[in-house]
């Protein structure tokens, strides 16, 4: 019940003073069965010391505060370490104090604590386990308890991204990133910045301080066949998350992200991956299905580069941009019929210019596959001077060869996502080709990319802070 109701009950009184007590007794039954149906437990709410203290309010004059049923919390949960977690609920209105219960698989709900205040640490958590938590807000009144217990909710130590197999898919994606937002809630908040032609997210994922002045955005997974770039950026998400108290390679992970959120689009074009991984068939849109298969490209679709429409997504941005370019709708190489043709393109320009407003972004870093080689040629002035700090270190700590000699002869390309970056965003950028077999990438490449990436986003954070 809250205060609306009571409210409601305590003008209902004053207004049918004259009237005869049996009405007041109804009034509160009906009031309390309410109050019992939309909260999730009552402990203590004896209807007839309500009807009673109803009457003797009626009698004695002016009316009483009554007792509240807190409201129900919401519980988060924050990783600490590899053993601690924080357990954080919402307040509740009409709490004076809360209890937090927990169980292990099949045991019981037990008391873990009893507290005023809105969060507990909890350092008896074992990697693997799932434990589940609940937390009752309460109050007393008059000798009885009122309360209501918030929604259970399970915490698990572990990892999530799976690096093992090579398919990391859009649907693991989505899973991960959930299981992210419950184990890290303090880290990590998370955007849906657009949707694929068919229909799929496109995740804006922010790891540290929401509210830092200074942002980084990562984009990965624009090539479709490209894919370990999304599980290589998930990963480093994780990575991030589960030191964040740490470090990962000798960098201190909160003093940089306390700083600086980092942006991850970790699968900029989940469509054009479900097509290269599971193929055309896996695509919902039976126009875009139909489409699809008379493209060139159809018969391979392993090798598939573009989206769900045929448009290569990295000729597709509003830079040097032509239109119809490379042919047509296919694999790969067609730029489209207009700049930002496509939702996914869309999506990501929109991110860069509300960081680009709101004067936060100090930098990209864009990932491709494959040849191990670091771009950050072009651009003039800061955004030149700044691009090649990138450069250089992004150089050192990969190992990657140069891309400078990769310079097209017949001038720049085609709706590329970092000229575009770099000349209508005016930001730095790099860009990294990962890998050094032929796309898709075989899983057996992933831990020496690992080796080599694991610490270069937040490395260049902290080059930018
Ligand atoms: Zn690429």
């Amino acid at each position: 019940m809250n205060k609306k109701q009571y409210k409601l009950i305590a003008l209902s009184l004053a207004m049918t003073m004259a009237v005869s007590s049996i009405s007041y007794a109804a009034n509160a039954d009906r009031k309390v069965s309410a109050a019992a149906k939309t909260d999730n437990e009552v402990l203590t709410v004896a209807k007839k010391d309500i009807i009673r203290k109803n009457e003797t309010k009626v009698s004695s004059g002016p009316v009483i505060e009554k007792p509240e049923i807190p409201a129900k919390s919401k519980l988060s949960f924050t990783r600490l370490g590899s053993k601690k977690v924080k357990v954080s609920w919402s307040r509740s209105a009409g709490a004076e104090k809360y209890i937090l219960y927990k169980k292990t698989n099949s045991n019981g709900y037990k008391i873990v604590a009893t507290t005023t205040k809105l969060k507990f640490t909890d350092k008896k958590v074992v990697a693997g386990k799932r434990y589940k938590y609940y937390v009752k807000s309460a109050r007393t009144y008059d000798g009885k308890t009122y309360a209501s217990n918030s929604n259970a909710k399970s915490f698990r130590i572990a990892n999530f991204v799976n690096t093992k197999h090579q398919k990391y898919s859009y649907s693991e994606i989505c899973g991960d990133i959930k299981s992210f937002k419950n184990a890290y809630s303090d880290y990590v908040s998370v955007k849906v910045v657009g949707k694929s032609n068919d229909k799929r997210n496109i995740y804006d994922v922010v790891i540290g301080n929401k509210k830092a002045k200074k942002t980084l955005l990562v984009i990965g997974n624009i090539h479709a066949r490209e894919y370990m770039t999304a599980q290589l950026c998930m990963a480093q998400i994780e990575s991030y998350l589960k030191n964040y108290n740490g470090s990962v390679k000798g960098v201190k992970v909160k003093s940089v992200l306390n700083k600086m959120a980092v942006h991850y689009i970790p699968m900029a074009n989940p469509d054009g991956t479900t097509i290269s991984q599971f193929g055309i068939s896996k695509i919902r849109d039976k126009k875009l299905r139909k489409a699809l298969y008379k493209m060139s490209g159809a018969s391979h679709t392993a090798t598939w580069k573009a989206n769900a429409r045929g448009v290569d997504l990295n000729r597709n941005s509003n830079s040097h941009f032509k239109a119809n370019h490379g042919g047509k709708r296919g694999s790969e190489g067609f730029s489209g019929t207009s700049a930002a043709s496509e939702p996914e393109t869309k999506a990501i320009a929109g991110l860069l210019k509300q960081l680009k407003n709101n004067k936060t972004l100090k930098g990209v870093v864009n990932y491709h596959a494959m040849g191990s080689i670091v771009f950050g040629s072009g651009g003039s002035g800061k955004v030149k001077k700044e691009t090649q700090k990138m450069y250089r270190l992004a150089r050192k700590i990969t190992g990657y060869a140069s891309g400078d000699s990769y310079g097209s002869s017949s001038g720049p390309s085609v709706g590329s996502m970092r000229d575009y970056v770099m000349e209508k965003i005016k930001s730095p950028c790099i860009t990294l080709e990962i890998g050094v077999a032929g796309c898709p990438l075989p899983i057996s490449q992933f831990s020496s990319i690992w080796r080599k990436n694991e610490s270069l986003v937040l490395r260049e954070a902290k080059l930018l802070l």
